[in-house]
């Protein structure tokens, strides 16, 4: 990495990408850049940012306090900044395919752990999303390779909700609220980790959301399932899984 820092760079990126792809000399090879367009866009941010607020830049490079841990679907409609209005340094995010949260999967345990103790951060946001591709693929039955080990999990909660998700004629409404059932779920995960018992334990401030977001009209829906101590997650549980009838 050293090295490659130090490399003769003569760069000269496209503004219009209807050009095309940018040749930069590296080393006295010339080379072609592809996605100038998006390099561009990243200039022009961070020079917006700056003239806004000549700080930010420094004051984030200083290191990070984010109040906020999010879990949420790789899904590109949902970015987690984005769409609660956060810039950056204000939410910690760890994103994967429907939003699952599994004790065994270091990935996001880790993250778990990194946000509580060394974050420190107040509230533990797990947002699904309607129409979520993840957990529809998961509620038909087909097989596609490895991915089908991960989405096993979502299959879990339909089994364990099937009496529930039985009772709902429309395809629709039926998968939709197996993305809220998901979300009430990994929440639940969430709760019983050995890192927000831990917290919990030595009575930390650290509360745990369950939310789900509309890609259709751009909104968040709180499934009130909002625990901010273990004598909660019982009763929560309940009441959020409770069968719509
Ligand atoms: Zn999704």
């Amino acid at each position: 990495m050293r090295g490659l820092a130090r490399l003769p760079i003569c760069v000269q990126y496209g503004t219009n990408p209807s050009v095309g792809p940018a040749v930069v000399l590296v080393n006295g090879f010339f080379r072609m850049r592809l996605l100038p367009e998006l390099i561009d866009n990243n200039r022009k941010w961070a020079e917006t940012v700056s003239q806004t607020d000549p700080d930010f830049f420094p004051k984030l490079a200083k290191g990070q306090t984010p109040e906020f841990l999010w879990i949420g679907c790789a899904d590109s409609r949902v970015p987690a900044n984005q769409i609660v209005g956060l810039m950056p340094g204000e939410v910690f995010v760890h994103r994967n395919i429907a939003n699952v949260v599994v004790h065994s999967d270091f990935n996001c345990q880790s993250v778990l752990e990194y946000a509580v103790k060394v974050l420190q951060v107040k509230h533990i946001i797990v947002c699904g999303h309607y129409g979520c591709g993840g957990v529809k693929a998961a509620s038909e039955n087909h097989h596609v390779g490895l991915i089908d080990n991960w989405l096993r999990h979502i299959r879990d909660v339909r089994a364990k909700h099937s009496q529930a998700l039985d009772m709902i004629d429309d395809d629709d409404d039926r998968l939709n609220r197996l993305c809220e059932l998901n979300v009430i779920e990994q929440a639940h995960n969430v709760c019983h980790s050995t890192v927000v018992q831990e917290a919990w334990d030595a009575n930390k401030p650290l509360a745990v959301h369950g939310w789900i977001y509309g890609v259709k009209d751009g909104l968040l829906h709180d499934l009130d399932v909002t625990i901010s101590k273990p004598t909660e997650v019982a009763e929560a549980y309940r009441v959020a899984t409770n069968p719509i009838v």
